[in-house]
């Protein structure tokens, strides 16, 4: 029995995309090679929803190393910075800086919830920032906070703002250009629907001057100064060098951005289409965990991501469950915040799962199961799977 790999990433890949990186690698200056640089590159400003003017950089690396190439080309040693904290991937963001030598400010909530507008923007007066960061989605808690206010509220107070969209970006609602944000971030292994392994960013004009006036130059093997002459010729079609691109991926990526702009939904196409069957598959989901009798760990469903469901172990169950879920042949993943980890478990529902109708039955059916199997009761065998398709069927009507 093949597993469906239904953690909050790496994630399902389609067929068309494993094809493209499964074979014997290409020269990095190879014409075919260099088209599909090229045309990536476009495409990310597509799926980014970004400005013409905008700069996407795609770099062998994770989803951390592209944390860490934002924070470092436009933040200089000493400068004050502002954090909006909503969980693990915070925490990192924060550390980064703070090696970076950054003054920090954080704002936060309580756990599983986000920082509203009147207290971002009570940080934001509080003093001079160069720059807000914030986790789009925080995978530890399945927490989403509103982009479209951090960044509108940044630019009003003449700050930058950088998103981590390593559990957003593709599945979650962005428009770089109309909100003004300045750094939109991921890693391939997520929406994107790609395998791990590279590093991609898409940058404004801002934040490219920012990095001309820093006085500490960042590593060379992150700085954008390096990478700029080579994205350029690559969008030019033509050949260079600094660092060996991951040709395979390269090709692989060119693929799943184009099958993410391409994919129809009900006559829709392109990266809002995509992202609003996201939002739908998420919606279907959070119907069939109801009928569950289980609870979702954000403070509220305004704030629950759409790339992914953080769900609490109904009472006295614990990891066994996942275990009873694997089973079933769908993985899940346990906790992941520190102070929650043991009493939850998550769903991812990104990528390419979010079209195949069958996979999602599967994972409701399998949790529903191993829900029966570890003994919880008042649950019909059936319930999930029926609540989950008539969600996706008023949808379509929709
Ligand atoms: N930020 C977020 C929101 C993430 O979910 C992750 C990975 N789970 C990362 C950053 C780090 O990405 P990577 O594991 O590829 O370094």
């Amino acid at each position: 029995m093949t597993n469906l790999l239904m953690i909050p990433g790496p994630i399902e890949i389609s067929e068309n995309v494993q094809r493209a990186y499964s074979i014997a690698p290409p020269s990095h200056l190879a014409p075919h090679v260099i088209e599909a640089f090229g045309s990536a590159l476009e495409r990310m400003r597509e799926v980014w929803l970004a400005g013409p003017e905008s700069q996407p950089f795609v770099l062998a690396g994770s989803g951390t190393l592209a944390m860490e190439m934002a924070a470092v080309n436009i933040v200089d040693p000493g400068e004050h910075v502002l954090v909006i904290n909503t969980g693990y991937f915070s925490d990192r963001m924060a550390e980064m800086l703070r090696r970076r030598g950054a003054v920090i400010t954080e704002v936060s909530a309580d756990l599983c919830d986000t920082p509203g507008e009147e207290e971002i923007s009570a940080a934001l007066s509080s003093g001079e920032f160069k720059a807000v960061f914030a986790t789009h989605v925080d995978t530890s808690t399945g927490v989403r906070v509103d982009a479209e206010m951090i960044a509108r509220l940044a630019t009003k107070h003449g700050a930058l703002s950088v998103f981590d969209g390593v559990c957003a970006t593709a599945g979650e609602s962005f428009e770089m250009e109309a909100w003004g944000a300045d750094i939109y971030l991921t890693g391939s292994q997520k929406a994107l629907g790609l395998p791990a392994g590279l590093a991609l960013l898409v940058v404004s004009q801002g934040a490219m001057k920012a990095r001309e006036e820093l006085d500490s130059p960042p590593p060379m093997s992150i700085d954008f100064h390096q990478w700029l002459p080579i994205m350029r010729a690559y969008e030019e079609r033509g050949k260079s060098y600094f660092a060996t691109p991951a040709t395979t991926m390269i090709l692989a990526l060119d693929i799943a951005l184009a099958e993410i702009l391409d994919a129809d939904f009900g006559g829709e196409r392109g990266a809002r289409a995509r992202i609003a069957h996201h939002a739908a598959v998420a919606n279907a989901m959070r119907q069939a965990w109801a009928t569950l009798g289980l609870e979702l760990l954000p403070a509220s469903s305004e704030i629950a991501a759409n790339t992914l469901s953080a769900i609490r172990y109904p009472d006295g169950v614990g990891a066994e469950l996942v275990a009873e879920i694997a089973a079933r042949g769908v993985i899940v993943a346990g906790g992941l915040h520190p102070e929650l980890k043991t009493e939850y478990f998550r769903v991812g529902h990104m990528g390419d799962v979010i079209t195949r109708e069958d996979a999602l039955v599967k994972t409701v059916e399998a949790i529903e199961g191993a829900l029966i199997a570890v003994g919880v009761e008042g649950i019909a065998p059936g319930t999930a799977r029926a609540a989950l398709e008539a969600a996706l069927a008023e949808q379509k009507k929709a």
